[in-house]
């Protein structure tokens, strides 16, 4: 968004029928058990469950868009601001849901819900609504964990069975030695018929680790590391806020920098862009400036010769929305690659899409391609959602 918007402009799209109006915003929390507990690398304690919250949104005529990803803390003191507004006002929705979090939480999977509604209104899906550039775009095997050497190899050599074409590494194992032991080992399996990522994850912080990220000089270090092992991106090596450092690293490295998953606000984003920071730019519309505000952005950074490609860690509906956005905005030419969370045993597509009846898979080329379904297209497993029912978002 980028300026205060009113409730008197035309909305984006029209209701070809009666226009209807939003009669009910439900929100329900999930629980999935975890087993065995998934030891992601960004978190100090084992995962023994995997929480999602879902939004829907229900019209006047009985139509309902899903949306979830981000836990909505804060919402309901603002659930009245949409109720009886016409869902097509996608731009009144969305100037409204940033305003919410500047006064309290990320709400935007509201507006996912809202996009899904609005695409089943006009029946027509959500990727033609955000500019139809294409319904499809390659995945990347996103893994979570910090595995001994050899358990890496084996995850890359399967990825690369299945036909996915990239596949990202988490750095930040107690020792640098280690992590670039397993870059080296990986590399030497699968020679380059894999691209290789590597997420130093120095953006991001659970509410009680208040470890200090690193500093440029050991950035620079592990980028020289990466630039010799042709890694695709460095992902997070700096702080978030540190603009000077990351545009210092990418002018100085081959390596393309990435960053910006939690990064909240789009005069943030186009600051990165004006000062260089980045060349990936990863914010996810489950998290930060949504589904309209990042189709247009999507667009901004791929015309000034950067690559859009969103942050998906979460559950399937996160992916698929990030998906529709980006295939639509921006396509595989803005996109080469999708983060497609795949670390199995512990997190496999049927563990991630646990809220769907049919988990989002890559096909034998790596390609997740969207269905002309109206809306985001898919179906939620209802019986599984109400067996996880739960009154907490935790990871314990
Ligand atoms: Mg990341």
């Amino acid at each position: 968004m980028t300026a205060p918007l009113n409730d008197e402009r035309t909305p984006l799209f029209s209701d070809p029928g009666q226009a209807s109006h939003i009669a009910r915003i439900e929100i329900s929390h999930h629980q999935f058990e975890l087993d065995p507990p998934f030891p992601a690398a960004w978190d100090s304690q084992p995962r023994r469950q995997f929480p999602a919250t879902l939004v829907r949104v229900i019209d006047s005529e009985g139509r309902e868009g899903v949306g979830s990803g981000d836990v909505m803390y804060g919402f309901d003191d603002f659930r009245h601001l949409f109720i009886g507004k016409d869902p097509l006002d996608l731009e009144r929705h969305a100037g409204v849901i940033d305003n919410i979090g500047f006064h309290a939480g990320r709400c935007w999977p509201l507006e996912v819900a809202i996009w899904d509604l609005a695409g089943k209104i006009l029946d027509t899906p959500v990727w033609r609504l955000m500019g139809g550039v294409s319904n499809r775009l390659r995945a990347y095997a996103s893994s979570g964990t910090h595995r001994p050497l050899e358990e890496v190899v084996a995850l890359a050599r399967q990825v690369q069975d299945a036909g996915i074409p990239a596949l990202k590494l988490r750095f930040g194992r107690p020792r640098l030695e280690d992590d670039l032991a397993v870059l080296g080992a990986v590399r030497q399996a699968v020679g380059h018929r894999l691209e290789l990522m590597v997420d130093c994850n120095q953006g991001w912080r659970m509410p009680w680790d208040v470890k200090t990220p690193w500093q440029y000089a050991h950035a620079l270090e592990v980028a020289r590391e990466l630039e010799r092992q042709d890694v695709y991106w460095m992902e997070e090596p700096l702080y978030r806020g540190d603009y000077a450092g990351m545009a210092k690293l990418a002018e100085e490295t081959e390596v393309r920098i990435a960053g910006g998953e939690m990064t909240r606000e789009p005069y943030e984003f186009r600051e990165m862009l004006r000062q260089g920071c980045l060349d990936v730019y990863q914010p996810d519309a489950v998290c930060s400036v949504g589904m309209l505000g990042l189709a247009r952005l999507a667009r901004e950074i791929v015309a000034a010769g950067k690559l859009f490609t969103p942050h998906t860690w979460g559950n399937g509906i996160g992916v698929i929305a990030n998906l529709h956005l980006t295939a639509g905005a921006v396509g595989p030419t803005g996109a080469p690659y999708l983060e497609y969370p795949f670390d199995p045993p512990e997190w496999t597509p049927e563990k991630r899409d646990f809220p769907l009846t049919t988990p989002l898979l890559a096909d034998g080329e790596g390609w997740l391609t969207l269905p002309e379904a109206p809306g985001l297209g898919f179906e939620l497993d209802e019986h599984r959602l109400a067996a996880t029912r739960a009154t907490q978002v935790t990871y314990q």
